[in-house]
């Protein structure tokens, strides 16, 4: 199917782009268009005008902070990060932008178009939660930072209004991080994902269980520094009764409830296995 007509701006500010969205209810951003060009095709998704954020040099980018934190801007792409000299500092970033669909989707998909969308089978959102990143988003109001626990609130939905773009990511620093999934296929939607870091006080999340990423603070709590398969596996034993996931073609809640608690230890151990700053 087509997408019905749609007006189209290319600013070349971010101050441009706000009092485009600004001035049209019924206009969206578009970033890399691989989520929002396929909804609207598919007519789930019909913006009476797209902000095409390409022509802003001032969202795209990795800057690496003395002190080894990160800022990625919302258009950096999955390709861009894998290559990043900078984006080295947390190795897992790159590591997940590689698992993300194939390399047309990777060149054209950016960090901040899959946040925005939280599409719950993304390998970005459960990511940024586990890492601790926050969110900075520019409106006609000014700026604010939203930590990632704060910015999914639910499926298709973030703290990202109408008239709002997302700038940029922040990233603390940290290297002891896990990811695992099981996927449809290789490098395809996740069934279940899990991301964990284990820098400072230990974080985990689930995705594709809830509309939202899942932060599994009962497994947090049973971390005690030992990451043995053993002892994540305890750890995550119990994970899948607290869940409550979707039943769908591709796996029922049963099954995601059990992919969950392997998934997650999976993860524990990687991240485990690497050593800190
Ligand atoms: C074949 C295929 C397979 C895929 N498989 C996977 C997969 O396995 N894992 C995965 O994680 N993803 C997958 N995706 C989705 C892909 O990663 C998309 O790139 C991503 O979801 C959206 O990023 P985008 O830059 O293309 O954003 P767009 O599609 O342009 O935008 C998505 C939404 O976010 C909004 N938005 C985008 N940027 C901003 C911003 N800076 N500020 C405010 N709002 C913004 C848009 O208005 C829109 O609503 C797949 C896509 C395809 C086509």
């Amino acid at each position: 199917m087509l997408p019905r007509e749609v007006g189209y701006a290319r600013p070349s500010t971010l101050g441009e782009a706000l009092e485009l969205l600004a001035s049209n209810d019924g206009a969206r951003p578009l970033a890399g268009g691989q989520t929002l060009v396929n909804v609207m095709k598919a007519r789930v998704a019909s913006p009476d005008a797209l902000v095409d954020l390409n022509g802003l040099d001032e969202l795209r980018g990795v800057e690496l902070g003395g002190d080894g934190s990160l800022e990625i801007g919302s258009m950096t792409t999955y390709s861009a990060i894998m290559a990043s000299a900078e984006a080295r500092a947390r190795p897992i970033l790159g590591e997940v932008c590689a698992q993300i669909a194939d390399v047309q989707v990777r060149n054209r998909g950016t960090i901040g178009g899959n946040i925005c969308a939280n599409d719950p089978t993304n390998h970005l959102p459960p990511l940024m939660v586990a890492v601790g990143a926050s969110m900075t988003i520019a409106g006609p109001d000014g700026a604010r930072d939203v930590p990632a626990e704060d910015f999914f609130l639910g499926v298709y939905m973030t703290a990202v209004g109408p008239g709002e773009v997302l700038t940029k990511i922040k990233i603390p620093p940290g290297r002891r991080d896990g990811f695992a999934s099981v996927t449809i296929g290789r490098d395809g939607t996740c069934i279940v994902a899990a991301a964990v870091s284990l820098d400072g006080e230990p974080r985990v999340a689930v995705g594709c269980v809830d509309a939202v990423p899942h932060r599994a603070t009962g497994v947090e709590a049973k971390l005690n520094g030992d990451t043995s398969l053993e002892a994540a596996r305890a750890a995550a034993d119990g994970l899948g009764a607290t869940l409550d996931p979707p039943g769908d073609i591709h796996a029922t809640a049963e099954y995601r409830q059990h992919v969950a608690e392997v998934v997650v230890a999976r993860a524990i151990v990687q991240a485990g296995s690497r050593g800190g700053r």
